[in-house]
């Protein structure tokens, strides 16, 4: 490797922003062969907006919104802070919630008002018990258009569906199309459920959806794609992500993210601009060719 070509390299880079931290990070953007993205905050803008209620019969909306949002207040969660934000609306009287209990990568519950809420996905609906009932087929409809569903459950009964969307940042079906250009296959990684997934992968351009997976579970995932020597990038924003950046062989962190994911990362995004990803490795095919 000739210093000449990593400096030239490492300086194109940090003019558009996208900041190799070391000579490996430029040499192994060259070789990739594989770009994992996460969805929430990758992809997409992570600024969920809640865009659908639904109660089941016999449900109060502005109750159940006022006992969801007891439990997701205490959540730190970003669509927790989306459904708090869709319930601060005036009239409704606060309610505080004791025995918060946060699950990850499935939601929240907590005691409020004497009431067992939880919030949160299909596995933690499982984990409590919760039968969706006439809420199931809602729920899947909600899913296939690509929202986020957020199923509230009280005392153990299904008592609403709160539809979420997070819409995908402008330039993320043009970086899809970019790699695929340069002969990279794209995987979406995420927590949310499949069927969202699918759909807003659909979009994208992309055909590998690896959905439903738990926070813990990310790195395993990367490193099944790593199987056969296969060379695997990651991109992510949050905490969840650190590991799955450190197991690929280049860990990409979006400059929007969290502290942890960019000091994990070997090359950080300034812009948090997906069309950084195909530069990037661009930037590595053509300083790979000179260092020959
Ligand atoms: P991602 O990988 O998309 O960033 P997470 O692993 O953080 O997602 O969460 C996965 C899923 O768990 C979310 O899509 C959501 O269905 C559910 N979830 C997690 N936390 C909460 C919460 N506080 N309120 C509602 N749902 C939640
Ligand atoms: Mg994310």
């Amino acid at each position: 490797a000739t210093p000449t070509a990593i400096m030239v390299g490492t300086g194109l880079g940090a003019k558009r922003g996208v900041l190799f931290k070391n000579a490996v990070a430029l040499e192994a953007s060259a070789g990739i062969q594989v770009v994992v993205m996460d969805k929430t905050g990758t992809l997409t803008k992570g600024e969920p907006e809640v865009t659908d209620m639904v109660t089941a019969p016999g449900t109060d909306e502005a109750e159940l919104l006022r006992l969801v949002a007891a439990v997701e207040r205490e959540s730190e969660h970003p669509l927790a802070e989306a459904v708090v934000r869709h319930a601060d609306a005036p009239g409704a009287g606060p309610a505080s919630a004791r025995h918060f209990e946060n699950v990850p990568g499935q939601g929240a519950t907590a005691v409020v008002d004497g009431h067992r809420v939880a919030v949160g996905n299909r596995r933690l609906a499982v984990r409590e018990g919760v039968d969706l009932g006439p809420l199931a087929d809602r729920r899947e409809e909600l899913a296939d258009t690509g929202r986020t569903v957020v199923i509230a459950a009280v005392d153990g009964q299904a008592s609403g569906l709160i539809g979420v969307a997070d819409a995908p940042r402008e330039t993320s079906a043009e970086a899809v199309a970019e790699l695929h250009a340069l002969g990279v296959e794209v995987v979406m990684l995420t927590g949310d459920n499949r069927a969202t997934a699918r759909r807003i992968a659909g979009r994208l351009g992309i055909d590998t959806v690896v959905a439903e997976v738990l926070p813990g579970d990310k790195a395993a995932r990367v490193a099944e794609l790593q199987r056969g020597g296969r060379k695997v990038a990651m991109v992510g924003d949050g905490v969840n992500d650190a590991p799955a950046l450190a197991q690929a062989d280049l860990g990409i962190a979006i400059g929007a993210g969290t502290d942890v994911a960019i000091e994990t990362a070997d090359l950080v995004l300034m812009r948090s601009d997906p069309l950084d990803v195909p530069t990037a490795l661009r930037i590595g095919r053509a300083t790979l060719r000179k260092m020959r």
